[in-house]
């Protein structure tokens, strides 16, 4: 897979330089970590720059700094490149800050694995080494506060992969990489702030937080553990016929709708099983784990208002995510093909077939090949839930609460007052088994207003006072009294796969890529500003900046060519980030990033307001 080289994307950074996989050979991190950034000293023209730097890390940055005193501003950019620290570690300014009120400049700390002095036993698989990375960003951010200059990106409460730190598995050294605002008086440089935040703070956040001794060392066993335990779990689920898992004891709420820590308090309820759905796990660490197995197929969440049902649903669609311990949710897990979707009044569409669920809309357009600017709650959701199925997903979750009623349900007494023939929408409850049956798509739904899915669930649990029940028997009697309601469908009919057109996912504006995440939100890419407020399993801002970055590296290395399916350009990127997606996409940008997974990528692709769609 390697870029049509040295085309556009290579002039962009000033060289000739490949982002192919062979330019990127090394592991993550480690040395790697100057390759970063384009040219090391900005000088146009030079040909020599790229992988081979023909010297080594300079010595004596406190020393260059204080010639620096008072000097323009923009002489920082001359201290881009690597440096030798006196305690070992390598510091790389990767690229400068043209002025003070310009973005951070990028620092990157190097710790050679001797000096990081890790247990060789936690870098020996991915998951150690990120789970290892995300406790030692934790440590230094928590070492640099009050540094306001300095902007170190540990997450929250997910275990993500992010740039801000990488642990190599190859020699167990530790990239720390951070905005550092570089001080000023005014446009002159603060050499000595400068001296003190580079020589002093970020040697000491080494000696402190990215060094094993200096470690609590059980907790970082713990930490490594609980996501190991974390992803054994998850990948359990397939081999079982499950799609999610939720563990006793897991503790489901969250502390507000802005604070994602756990409920606290008296009030909570921690999950307990019914007995009918319980399984038991048996996990590397944990041993065996028992809680409610969500099987493949058809599931219904029922129960009154408040009884605890999106709580439930919310738990499981960021169970695509690892938790720290302590979360709550730890143990609760769901298959990394699970997408929640919602209704998305506004969103826009690009040539989906929607006409499972739309036909004959009252303009005469053609609903197999569907596009609007202004889509409706449930177009929006139709389109949202081929769009899921068409990128992979193999489970779906839905929640009334932010669901389309009427591309859910249309019962008995609605039927016989609007003929068929007058309504375009086919709810979902008439297709729901077949997207099982016949496309292997289980599905999680959330239904406390409608009693038309009790027929075609296979699994039916009541949340009562945040405490589960399974109810299905009960559920199959009072479905086999019939309603009066006639099936308005056989089947699900499938998706068609459609080709994105690359020249209309363009990421520059006057010759300089733009990409900028605002919150979990917003993502700007070139002139688009992409809404992704309806893309519910993005965990983390940093995500957005990580599916910016995936959606350039996509047209850049010609995954996305104009002829190959969305579907098959996204199991390309999957390979691409396979060995650690912090490589390849670093090799974009120098950036806080987190990883995001295919669906939120393509979720990305599918609401950029000028995408074209080729079939
Ligand atoms: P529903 O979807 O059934 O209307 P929610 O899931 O929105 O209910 O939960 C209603 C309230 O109950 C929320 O404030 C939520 O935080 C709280 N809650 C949910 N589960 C629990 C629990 N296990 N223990 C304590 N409070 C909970
Ligand atoms: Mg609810």
């Amino acid at each position: 897979m390697r870029e049509q080289s040295s085309g556009a994307g290579g002039q962009r950074r000033g060289g000739g330089r490949s982002y192919g996989r062979g330019g990127h050979g090394g592991p993550r991190g480690g040395q790697r970590a100057h390759g970063h950034g384009g040219p090391p000293r900005g000088r146009p023209g030079r040909a020599d720059h790229g992988e081979h730097r023909p010297h080594g890390p300079r010595t004596g940055l406190a020393a260059e700094l204080r010639t620096l005193e008072g000097a323009q501003y923009g002489r920082y950019k001359g201290l881009v490149g690597r440096w030798e620290m006196p305690g070992g570690e390598t510091l790389e300014l990767v690229r400068g800050q043209s002025d003070p009120y310009a973005p951070p400049a990028r620092v990157a700390v190097h710790v050679p694995g001797p000096l990081a002095a890790l247990p060789p036993e936690l870098l020996t698989t991915a998951t150690r080494r990120r789970a290892l990375a995300s406790y030692l960003v934790r440590q230094a951010a928590r070492a640099v506060r009050g540094e306001r200059a300095l902007r170190v990106d540990a997450g929250g409460q997910e275990v993500l992969e992010r740039s801000s730190c990488t642990v190599s598995g190859e020699d167990g050294s530790v990239t720390l990489r951070l905005g550092a605002a570089l001080p000023g008086h005014g446009r002159r440089i603060d050499a000595r702030e400068a001296e003190r935040l580079l020589c002093r703070v970020l040697p000491g956040v080494v000696e402190q937080a990215l060094r094993h001794p200096a470690l609590d060392a059980a907790a970082v066993e713990r930490f490594v553990e609980t996501v190991e335990d974390s992803v054994a779990l998850r990948d359990a689920l397939a081999g079982r016929g499950l799609v999610g898992f939720v563990a006793d004891g897991a503790v489901l709420p969250r502390r507000s709708g802005v604070d994602d820590r756990p409920a606290a308090g008296g009030g909570v309820v921690p999950f307990a099983s019914p007995a009918d759905l319980r399984v038991t796990i048996e996990l590397p660490h944990a041993g065996p784990v028992t809680g409610m197995g969500v099987p493949e197929g058809v599931n219904l969440v029922v129960g009154g208002g408040f009884h605890g049902k999106s709580t439930l649903l919310r738990a499981l669609e960021t169970g695509i995510w690892d938790h720290v311990p302590g979360d709550g949710r730890e143990l609760v897990v769901s298959r990394n093909e699970t997408v929640k979707l919602r209704a998305e009044d506004g969103r826009r569409v690009e040539r989906v077939d929607v006409h499972a669920f739309v036909d004959h809309l009252p303009d005469g357009s053609d609903t197999s090949d569907f596009s609007t600017e202004n889509a409706s709650g449930s177009t929006s959701q139709a389109a949202s839930l081929c769009e899921a199925v068409e990128a992979g997903a193999r489970v779906l979750l839905i929640d009334e609460d932010t669901a389309a009623t009427n591309l859910m349900i249309r019962d008995a007494r609605m039927q016989s007052l609007v003929a068929k023939d007058r309504e375009p929408l086919t709810p979902l409850v008439d297709t729901i088994r077949s997207l099982h049956r016949d496309h292997g798509v289980s599905t999680v739904l959330v239904m406390g207003g409608s009693g038309d899915y009790l027929e075609v669930a296979d699994r039916v649990v009541m949340m009562d006072a945040y405490r589960p029940s399974d109810v299905t028997e009960r559920a199959r009697a009072i479905a086999a009294v019939p309603t009066g309601r006639h099936a308005e469908a056989e089947s699900f009919p499938g998706v068609v796969a459609r080709v994105p057109d690359p020249a209309s996912l363009d990421a520059e504006v006057r010759g300089r890529s733009r990409i900028r995440a605002r919150g979990e939100d917003v993502l700007t890419f070139g002139d688009h500003e992409v809404d992704l407020r309806a893309v519910e399993q993005i965990a983390d801002p940093r995500q957005v900046t990580g599916i910016g970055l995936a959606l350039e590296l996509m047209v850049r290395r010609g995954l996305l060519d104009g002829r190959r399916p969305l579907a098959e350009a996204l199991d390309l990127l999957d390979e691409v980030l396979a060995d650690g997606p912090t490589g390849p996409l670093l090799g974009i940008r120098d950036e806080d990033f987190a990883a995001p997974r295919r669906f939120e990528t393509a979720a990305a692709v599918n609401r950029v307001r000028g995408l074209r769609m080729l079939r």
